[in-house]
């Protein structure tokens, strides 16, 4: 009750726009600290702590009334000990994920409260805090199992599994597609949420650590099934789900302009890389996203930054409350309250409960206009959601570029998954038993790829758990955690 929830202070937006840098503003370690301490103090302490609840709010079960104490005491390396114990990448969870924890937070129930925690502001301190003062250093394993493990997607589940085997002594081979590791968080993460700097430091520590990196390489195609299998004891299947979801009713999808989010997000990742301009840059366009999502809010900000003439984001949903819709209601409304993101902040325009009619073109073929529609989205009795129009009334707002953010729905086609005789689920992702192995024997499965596209807390997660299955399959037993079963 004496001290208020704070969040961690933002640069200012007009300087935000003119970089990709993080939009949390670097203040001095003493004042950071400081502010960290005592939001930290907030925390009760819970005989229950909802926060820490795999079910309710950590899925990693981070041991967050622990580490609290351990910041509002100024024991800042034994916290970060506390906050390792349980997550490889606190610095990723710290800047990107929306904090289920929070919402879980006991103090999120009551506005007279102050609200939840700042459960994630704490989080990312302790975790650069380490990295300033030097606690987070390789931990290489004391004996040598003999066996190999290959590891396929470099995003965080695939990063988590390889830290947590390679520690249990075994040799793991991470593969990467692409030419630069980290998945998601090197070419889909825009560099404004994590700088990636951040994931560098991290896949410096694992290579020290002993973990080997191949990238460029599509396992299937450059390497074989049959090569992996005469070469590895394991396989980890850690390849996302990428598979973009299409708009594939309304008119005027197919004209040139309509692209899915990803499709806009890596060439702009590429450019912040050094890679050069984007092909798919939004300056001087008219940009619509399509979607109210975290994918839609990257899209956001990053055609803010690259100069758009404007942005606007449609969801079909109606605006998130702000607070309580009713005070009789003694349920949280922070995951609500999560759905704006810094980059709504900056510019551009939100719009809520609408839908684009129909995409107009030129004569080009190219997409100049949309048409709009009020809307709501409704649900029959087995949950199937449809989108019934409010009126025959059309806006029409201008657009030279749309950006579809709509989802995903599974893992992409890849010869890889043919090849091993992978069975999928009717989500489109990778189905498997109880113990993350796959229909084929010992390959196994993680993070996106099988729960479909989610947090980076529950990738890292069922990083973890994988490890502890796939250390049991080679050893016979395991003494890795495992957070999470599989869904
Ligand atoms: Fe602290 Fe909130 Fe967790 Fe309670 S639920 S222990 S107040 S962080």
């Amino acid at each position: 009750m004496k001290y208020s929830r704070s969040d961690a202070p933002k640069r200012p937006k007009p300087e935000r726009l003119q970089d990709w840098n993080e939009v949390y503003l670097h203040e001095a370690p003493e004042e950071r600290n400081a502010a960290v301490r005592t939001q930290a103090t907030r925390c009760m302490d819970c005989g229950i702590p909802f926060c820490h609840s795999g079910t309710a709010g950590c899925p990693l079960g981070n041991l967050i009334p622990e580490w609290n104490d351990l910041v509002r005491r100024g024991d800042w390396e034994l916290a970060s000990d506390r906050l390792h114990a349980t997550n490889n990448f606190p610095e990723f969870t710290g800047r990107l994920c929306p904090a289920p924890c929070e919402a879980a937070c006991v103090l999120s129930i009551s506005h007279d409260a102050g609200g939840a925690v700042a459960i994630k502001r704490v989080e990312e301190t302790i975790a650069d805090v380490s990295w300033e003062n030097g606690y987070v250093q390789p931990s290489q394993a004391a004996v040598s199992s003999g066996k190999r493990v290959a590891i396929v997607g470099s995003g965080p589940a695939g990063l988590a599994a390889a830290q947590q085997l390679t520690r249990a002594g075994h040799e793991v081979v991470v593969y990467e597609r692409d030419d630069r590791l980290g998945g998601l968080l090197r070419y889909g993460i825009p560099e404004f949420k994590m700088e990636k700097k951040v994931l560098d430091r991290r896949l410096a520590q694992l290579r020290k650590e002993g973990t080997k990196f191949v990238t460029g390489c599509e396992v299937g195609v450059d390497i074989t099934v049959e090569q992996l299998r005469a070469e590895f004891d394991s396989v980890v299947l850690a390849v996302g789900a990428l598979r973009g979801r299409d708009d594939k009713t309304t008119p005027g999808r197919e004209l040139k302009g309509v692209h899915l989010a990803m499709d806009h997000l890596v060439p702009a990742n590429r450019a912040v890389e050094g890679d050069g301009p984007s092909a798919l840059s939004a300056e001087g366009k008219h940009v619509i996203v399509i979607g109210g999502g975290d994918t839609g809010a990257d899209c956001y900000g990053t055609a803010t930054r690259e100069g758009a003439l404007s942005v606007t984001q449609l969801d079909q949903y109606p605006m998130p409350p702000t607070v309580r819709d009713d005070d009789r209601s003694p349920w949280p409304v922070w995951p609500h309250i999560l759905r704006t993101y810094p980059a709504h902040e900056e510019a551009g325009e939100r719009r809520f409960t609408v839908a684009v009619k129909r995409f107009v073109g030129d004569e080009d073929g190219h997409v100049r206009f949309i048409e709009l529609q009020q809307v709501r989205v409704e649900k029959d009795s087995s949950g199937r959601r449809s989108v019934v129009p409010l009126s025959d009334e059309i806006e029409v707002l201008p657009a030279d570029m749309v950006l579809l953010a709509i989802g995903f729905e599974g893992v992409e086609h890849m010869r890889l998954l043919d090849d091993l005789g992978i069975s999928l689920t009717t989500r489109g992702t990778i189905s498997c038993g109880s113990d993350w192995q796959t229909t084929a024997p010992g390959v196994f499965v993680c993070g996106d790829a099988h729960r479909g596209a989610s947090l980076v807390v529950w990738a890292i997660a069922e990083g973890r758990s994988v490890a502890n299955a796939v250390d049991r399959f080679l050893t016979g037993s395991s003494n890795l955690p495992s957070p999470v079963i599989p869904n």
